[in-house]
């Protein structure tokens, strides 16, 4: 009546947001057996489970536009303005930061598509809750669905689940935050529908509803200055829900869903009041989840440094590119940015994806080596594809006990269309 219970693939990718998708596709077309397991009914992570639709990263500050995600990542933009219409990047004036904005719904059916033709084999709706290890390889991983238990045995594993599930059960070295464990606020997303489309969309505006909020007595407002966008179909997303929360237990993260909810039907209200053309506005959706930036990080071979960031430094073994400026959130707290030097880009090196002690589990995404200032910018999406992607690469060329040389990684990744 089920499926088998116990399967074997030469990579198997843990999470599928867009650090996994990327490692998934880039495994397949080394030619590797390829699995993703992804616990959520969709791919794309935080990019649809939590409606970030705004995917920093692909491209740097500087003029004229410089893009430093390509690979798998430009599989995904370029599925994206297949289904139409075509995407656009957008750079804000003001920052000079340039952003690609894709609906929920249609990440959904690119990254399907992208898998699928890739020759991955997906499994939604199952999460991974063990791994067996020997010696310094990770041999088995353990996974539930509402049928029970099943097995999947590996050569090499990828790590892309944004908080680190793999690489501590398999008892690998992790940091929780940053070096004082403290990590970025959570935020949930909402999505406002009811507003005519000529309204105009100054962030001034929802700052001065909040602040007479706030004087009239709601204390259930957290941030004053967030994030306002306006997509294709005129609905409107608002970034101001946030919450100090531990995103790996379910306690904390009951109460900060719960408590979110509230604050989002908060900033509605006050919205409604004060907010010029949303009168009638009203919440389309919050979440679905609330979003994590920050919970467990990775001990790699090397912890790209704040300072890597900034200065734009350049690696003997890059297998990434990472443009998008350091972006601090705390709770409550406007965002605080840093910029890279140049405005350019700075590179990741396959040291950072080699998880220490390990042989054949290499990690991606949110989750990489690095210290908190280089996470703020590491940590994007754009970013994660293309850290991805590496990881995926690299696992497909890990033999049974060895690393792969790092040209052998840029090698494969520049005749997959990768910028290193
Ligand atoms: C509120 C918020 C706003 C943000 N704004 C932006 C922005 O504007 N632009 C931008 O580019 N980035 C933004 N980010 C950051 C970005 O969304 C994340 O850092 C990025 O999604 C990381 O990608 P990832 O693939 O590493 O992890 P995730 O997107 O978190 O994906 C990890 C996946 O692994 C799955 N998973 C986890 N554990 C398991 C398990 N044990 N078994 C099976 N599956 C598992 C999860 O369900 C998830 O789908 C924001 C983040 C938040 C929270």
């Amino acid at each position: 009546m089920f499926n088998q219970r116990k399967l074997e693939f030469d990579v198997v990718v843990v999470g599928g947001g867009s650090a996994g998708v990327a490692a998934a596709v880039g495994a397949a077309n080394v030619g590797a057996k390829t699995l993703i397991v992804e616990r959520n009914p969709y791919f794309g992570g935080a990019g649809t489970h939590s409606s970030v639709f705004s995917y920093c990263g692909f491209f740097a500050q500087a003029e004229p536009l410089q893009q430093v995600v390509g690979g798998v990542g430009a599989q995904f933009l370029a599925e994206l303005s297949a289904i139409g219409p075509e995407i656009e990047p957008r750079r804000n004036p003001a920052s000079g930061n340039v952003i690609v904005i894709a609906d929920g719904e249609k990440s959904k059916y690119a990254l399907d598509r992208l898998l699928l033709r890739a020759g991955v084999v997906p499994r939604l709706h199952c999460q991974v809750i063990g791994a067996q290890v020997q010696g310094n390889r990770v041999v088995e991983i353990e996974c539930v669905d509402h049928a029970g238990r099943l097995t999947v045995s590996a050569d090499a594993f990828v790590d892309a689940s944004g908080e680190a599930d793999l690489t501590t059960l398999a008892g690998g070295a992790v940091r929780f935050g940053d070096d004082e464990g403290q990590v970025q606020a959570g935020t949930l997303v909402m999505r406002i529908g009811g507003v005519a489309r000529d309204v105009p969309i100054a962030r001034e505006l929802f700052t001065e509803a909040i602040q007479l909020g706030k004087q009239a007595g709601i204390d259930t407002l957290s941030k004053e200055k967030g994030m306002v966008l306006r997509l294709a179909s005129g609905d409107i997303l608002a970034l101001f829900v946030d919450e100090s929360v531990n995103g790996l237990d379910a306690a904390s993260l009951t109460a900060a869903e719960m408590s979110a909810r509230q604050q989002a039907w908060s900033y509605l209200d006050v919205f409604r009041r004060h907010v010029p053309g949303f009168e009638s506005a009203y919440l389309i959706q919050t979440g679905p989840a609330l979003g994590i930036r920050e919970t467990r990080h990775v001990r790699g071979q090397y912890t790209l440094a704040g300072e890597d960031v900034l200065s734009g430094v350049r690696h003997l073994d890059a297998v990434a590119r990472g443009g998008w400026p350091v972006e601090i959130h705390q709770p409550g707290a406007p965002a605080v940015y840093q910029q890279i030097r140049d405005k350019s880009y700075y590179d990741i090196p396959l040291r950072s994806l080699a998880v220490e002690g390990f042989s054949n589990l290499w990690c991606a995404g949110r989750i990489i080596s690095c210290d908190a200032i280089a996470f703020a910018s590491a940590r994007v999406m754009g970013t994660a594809f293309a850290t991805g992607h590496a990881a995926g690469v690299a696992a497909a060329q890990s033999t049974r006990f060895t690393h792969p040389d790092a040209d052998l990684v840029r090698a494969e990744l520049l005749r997959q269309g990768a910028l290193v």
